[in-house]
């Protein structure tokens, strides 16, 4: 349990529902059954209505349009008079307008002293430029969609011919995606595409040694990929090169270049580095309201453990962070970071109005149905996966990282769309938090899932990797988790385990986020 979170206990002694701040006039329901009606909460409310598990029970009589308050923020109004102990369904919240970011203030906060965490080291392969993979996959890049077909073919073959000739390789993947011709490439926005195919191709997994594979009238030229670090390494092949006569001569031109990354990739081995040399991205999926109350604040005080470490985290999903932002912006290393951070805020608030619809079309069926009521209590769960470090830089969509600490990579929240732009940001692993469990995994970097609550763990036990519901139960500390976590992340770093996905081989497509019109 955190400090400020109070468990209520039942004739059992295990806990009925969670409080989390001293401020808050809801508590959680805790057990799988929900809380039954009639029974009574260590504060003296008695519950009027059964309320579902990961639901919001009134501690006190709200009035119409009284405040909702969990985790200490306002998370919306009451819609009609709420009496003390009645289940807060969705439909009694209303959504409060959006902060203005314009009033939001820096402040003149404490930066927290964290400190530093030495000793600590994985095992991974050391790049040209100083970067360090987690894993050593052979990458076939793409230009544009008309090859992927292709290049998945010879992804298959390279795996079946060539790839147990070289066993010091752990991957062949290919980087196909739905860009590179019928799109407007000079729009202001289409910056964002192309600069995540670039520096997709630069992910510290793929070791430098892309090859890269395009069509030839494309509006994308291959040569745009090519990583800059490297580019000597880099191989392009181009469909349409007079000298392939034929699927077989294409195959063939891809196979033998593939061979000659593979023996330079099958020398490299995992060398010992300081942890900090990771990179981790933090996302979540398949919220409910426990990501608030286990996961995420586990994820948190791991994600602090790294940075004290010296390691490079992020966390993203923009739509997830807005209405959090005013307890971010005072966490930020200085102004710079602050306005970057409001940019992209503003950035998005455009992209949804343009689209006609506004943050609140964030939350899923699913998140309501685990009791997020809206965004705002789903934000403020949200970004305890981000620690209490000083935020030290922003990233726009795509971007790459260019320091250590705990960043902000602007992206979507859509799973598939954050993971490939958090790929493209540099993580080599990313740590995964789910209420209502999905498979989803990435190709280029190990994900790890931890589920929130024990009932996922337990149906789900062959795809979860780690399970934050000992928090809920009082079976064990945020830090306990925290620490696990920890470790695991550098065991996983270190391939001396595997994370589920990758176990079964479950890796999602590369989405890329293309704001630019299509033509
Ligand atoms: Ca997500």
């Amino acid at each position: 349990m955190g400090k400020n979170e109070t468990p209520t206990k039942s004739n059992s002694e295990r806990p009925v529902s969670i409080k989390i701040d001293e401020r808050d006039n809801v508590a959680i329901a805790i057990h799988s059954e929900g809380l039954q009606a009639g029974c009574r909460l260590d504060d003296g409310t008695r519950a009027i209505d059964h309320v579902p598990q990961g639901h919001k029970v009134a501690l006190a009589d709200l009035a119409e349009g009284d405040p909702i308050i969990r985790y200490g923020e306002v998370i919306g109004y009451a819609a009609e008079a709420i009496a003390r102990g009645r289940w807060i369904d969705e439909a009694r919240v209303h959504l409060p307008p959006a902060m203005p970011l314009e009033e939001m203030v820096r402040g003149d906060r404490p930066v927290p002293d964290l400190q530093p965490l030495d000793g600590f080291t994985f095992e991974g392969f050391l790049n040209a430029d100083g970067t360090v993979g987690t894993k050593n996959i052979l990458g076939i890049a793409t230009s544009v969609q008309c090859v992927a077909a292709v290049a998945d073919y010879a992804v298959r073959r390279i795996k079946q011919e060539l790839l147990p000739r070289y066993p010091h390789v752990d991957d062949v993947v290919s980087l196909t995606h739905a860009y590179g011709c019928g799109v407007a490439i000079d729009a202001p926005e289409a910056i964002i595409p192309i600069r995540t195919l670039q520096n997709l191709a630069a992910n510290p997994n793929l070791g430098g040694e892309v090859l890269v594979l395009g069509l030839g009238c494309e509006k994308l030229k291959p040569q745009r990929l090519l990583p800059l670090s490297n580019p000597a390494e880099t191989t392009i092949i181009e469909l349409q090169d007079e000298h392939l006569h034929g699927f077989d001569a294409m195959v063939s031109a891809i196979l033998e270049a593939a061979e000659k990354k593979l023996i330079r990739l099958n020398q490299r081995r995992r060398q010992l580095c300081p942890a900090s040399d990771l990179r981790v991205g933090l996302q979540c999926g398949g919220s409910d309201a426990f990501s608030g109350i286990t996961a995420n604040p586990a994820v948190g005080f791991a994600a602090d453990l790294m940075v004290r470490a010296g390691a490079t985290v992020v966390f993203s999903e923009v739509t997830e962070v807005r209405d959090a932002v005013h307890l971010l912006i005072p966490r930020t290393g200085n102004e710079a970071v602050a306005k970057a951070l409001t940019r992209e805020m503003a950035w998005y608030d455009r992209y949804l109005k343009i689209g006609g619809v506004d943050r609140s079309a964030n939350t899923t069926p699913g998140n309501k149905a685990g009791g997020l009521a809206n965004i705002v209590e789903k934000a403020l769960g949200s970004i305890v996966k981000s620690g209490t470090s000083p935020l030290v830089d922003v990233l726009g969509p795509g971007e790459r990282l260019r320091t250590n600490g705990l960043v902000f990579a602007a992206t979507p929240a859509s799973d598939f769309v954050c993971g490939t732009l958090q790929l493209a940001a540099g993580i080599t692993l990313q740590v995964f938090t789910t209420g209502r469990g999905t498979p989803y995994g990435l190709a280029m970097a190990p994900v790890i899932k931890v589920s929130t609550r024990s009932s996922l763990k337990r149906r789900w036990h062959d795809l979860i990797d780690l399970d934050a519901s000992p928090i809920a139960t009082g079976d064990g500390s945020i830090a306990d988790v925290g620490w696990e976590l920890f470790q695991l992340i550098l065991d996983i770093a270190s391939g001396r385990k595997t994370t589920a996905a990758d176990r079964l081989g479950l890796h999602n497509d590369l989405i890329l986020f293309n704001p630019a019109p299509i033509t």
